[in-house]
């Protein structure tokens, strides 16, 4: 999601007459899109807000101005120690507000040194004040739904990304089409909770998800759709049966369990006990027997025992992901487990982690290995480290590495996978 929404930042700076630079020091403004998710994510935020600090005084010595911006959910949720701990920084404006950079950029040029702080949930939705955007590549991410209303509680989103919203049906399509028309063959659609989509029709009826993907699935010249991020809970029968009708749906679903215990997922507030989860997944199968599972898994959530512990690694061998997401249980502030008296100690935490990510690689490279010698379509999207060779994905999301022209950029091409290992593949155009 905060790769869509830099995306769409850049697009505002561009229609404002910046234009985009690798380079930190070329930069007249730097900007900061930030996550909250975890305390890591949001410490690093402070480090590189100091670093860019030392680059506006070195620009200044030059007599060049720099503008430094934070956006994203640090800014939501920690407007004021930013403006403590990086009185420096020009404006600082939340996920929902983005759309307002003109506006605040004006403000910025007016009264500097006085920084624009926007933390507000507006009533607008910020996706009807974003200039057009286009293609970057044969792969686009688009954002048709924002927030959640699930309060799992552990975490920050509910109080970042703020109430559950749809982007409309017909708004969503014409993205969709422009992205396809400027060269993209994959959608991925995005959401923090994708699969409780519910955007009206013109008629102002709310569709859900199943309805959207069959939409986007009758529009010429879109070769791949995927979803991400799905609640189990909301995984109906309607979305399911997509992974049987719709030849576009790619084979791979990223469906977060978090842990394996019922009275885990319970103190989590998850509206899912493991059996309804493993439920979905047998349906899933039943809909499409290729498909592929991925997830996400907290360890060391409070109260977690080695018996609730053991629960998450039955499941993974149950299930035999061939990807995963695994984190230790992060504090943060505002959240009902942050106050739970019981938490895990560091030591632990880190011991299950690295248990339970041995487990995943296992299944990972299992797969991977699985797909030796097969033939598989990969969307190239990017340029290799080595001089002629180009990365891309197979339906599965896995990388291929394979030497070939530059003009199969953005190009679905059949590969024989010649090499695998746990966290790549490399192949030959046949
Ligand atoms: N809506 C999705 C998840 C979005 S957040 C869902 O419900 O599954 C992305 C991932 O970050 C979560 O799946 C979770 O595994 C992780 N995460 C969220 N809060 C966390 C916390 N406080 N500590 C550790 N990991 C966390
Ligand atoms: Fe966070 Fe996902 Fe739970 Fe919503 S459903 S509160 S985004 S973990």
């Amino acid at each position: 999601m905060n790769v869509y929404d830099s995306q769409r930042i850049a697009n505002i700076l561009e229609t404002l007459g910046y234009q985009e630079t690798s380079s930190q020091t070329a930069a007249d403004i730097i900007i900061f899109n930030t996550c909250h998710i975890r305390e890591k994510a949001a410490e690093k935020v402070f480090s590189d807000l100091g670093r860019a600090l030392l680059i506006k005084n070195e620009r200044l010595a030059q007599g060049k101005e720099t503008i430094i911006g934070v956006c994203g959910c640090v800014v939501q949720a920690e407007d004021e120690q930013i403006a403590k701990r990086a009185p420096f920084v020009d404006f600082a404006t939340g996920p929902l507000t983005y759309h307002r950079l003109p506006e605040i950029l004006e403000k910025v040029a007016r009264k500097k040194h006085i920084s624009v702080i926007d933390t507000e949930f507006p009533g607008e939705s910020k996706f009807d004040y974003l200039p057009e955007n286009h293609a970057q590549g044969g792969c686009s991410y688009l954002a048709i739904q924002e927030g959640c209303n699930n309060f799992c509680t552990y975490c920050v989103v509910p109080y970042t990304r703020g109430v559950e919203y749809s982007r409309p049906i017909n708004e969503v399509l014409s993205e969709a089409k422009r992205l396809i028309s400027t060269g993209s063959l994959e959608l991925n659609l995005l959401g923090q909770n994708v699969n409780s989509y519910h955007g009206e029709d013109e008629n102002g009826k709310e569709r859900n998800l199943a309805y959207l993907l069959n939409k986007l699935a009758e529009i010429d010249g879109l070769k791949r759709l995927r979803y991400t991020t799905s609640y189990p809970a909301d995984m109906n029968d309607d979305l399911i049966a997509c992974h049987k009708n719709l030849p576009q749906l790619m084979p791979y679903l990223h469906l977060p369990i978090q842990s394996g215990s019922n009275s885990i997922l319970k103190a989590m507030n998850r509206r899912h006990t493991k059996e309804d989860y493993l439920r979905v997944i047998e349906k899933l199968y039943k809909a499409n027997p290729k498909i592929g599972m991925s997830s996400d898994f907290i360890v060391g959530f409070p109260g977690e025992t080695d018996a609730d512990f053991q629960e998450t690694l039955n499941v993974v061998n149950q299930v035999k992901y061939i990807q995963a997401f695994s984190f230790k249980y992060s504090k943060r502030p505002g959240t009902p487990a942050a106050l739970m008296s019981n938490q895990i100690e560091e030591k632990v935490k880190k011991e299950r982690l690295d248990i339970l990510q041995t487990l995943l690689f296992e299944y990972q490279d299992k797969f991977n290995q699985s797909c030796l010698g097969k033939t598989m379509p990969v969307l190239f999207e990017n340029k290799g480290r080595h001089a002629g060779q180009l990365i891309g994905r197979t339906p599965y999301m896995q990388n291929v590495h394979a030497l070939l022209d530059k003009k199969y950029l953005n190009q679905i091409i059949n590969v024989k996978i010649t090499e695998a290992t746990t966290n790549s593949l490399s192949g030959e155009k046949i």
